[in-house]
């Protein structure tokens, strides 16, 4: 039989998932008791939204995202929706959250990864002023800050999957 070594779509999909879940959680345990709210960019299907709202109790969770297109069970109330292109509404939420956030997770990538990355690079310097001295940010993509600093991750996330950044 020969050997397995071909990383199928099917593995990325699932080590995605496997570590978005595990960044999230890592990052919301390190940030409980802090009073900013939790930003969560790009809404979907509403999975990793739910995930959040579930487990982030002492915050609000709010979401941006141009068109809600999301599960019933897992779309935010309309006070908490920040409705548009996050290139317009991330600046305009600088005045409107002047102490930033305690945590931002951003998965707004589709399935063209150098898309991603350019997006990536353009939306970084609008995601880096909202974040909180010591928030964290969640990214499904590598992101391109100044003074954000990666961090190592937690236990069950896969490298290059995820990734973790702490204003100090
Ligand atoms: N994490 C979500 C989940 O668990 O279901 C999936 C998010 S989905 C991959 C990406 C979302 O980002 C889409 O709903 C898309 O509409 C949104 N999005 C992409 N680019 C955007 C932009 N420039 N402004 C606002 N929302 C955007």
């Amino acid at each position: 039989m020969s050997e397995q070594t071909t990383t199928t779509r099917l593995d990325l999909f699932i080590d995605r998932m496997v570590s978005q879940r595990a960044c999230l959680d890592a990052a919301i345990t390190q940030t409980t008791g802090r009073n900013e709210p939790v930003f969560e960019l790009g809404l979907g299907n509403g999975r990793t939204f739910h995930h959040m709202r579930e487990r982030i109790r002492d915050r609000d969770v709010y979401v941006f995202e141009r068109a809600v297109a999301s599960h019933p069970d897992s779309t935010p109330a309309e006070h908490l929706t920040i409705l548009g292109d996050v290139r317009e509404t991330l600046p305009a939420a600088r005045s409107r959250f002047p102490a930033g956030a305690s945590l931002i997770h951003a998965d707004l990538g589709g399935h063209d990864r150098e898309k991603n990355d350019a997006f990536a690079r353009m939306i970084s310097p609008l995601i880096e002023p909202l974040l909180a001295i010591n928030g964290l940010m969640v990214s499904s993509d590598r992101m391109y800050f100044d003074a954000l600093e990666e961090q190592p991750l937690p236990e069950g996330a896969v490298p290059g999957r995820c990734f973790i950044y702490r204003r100090t």
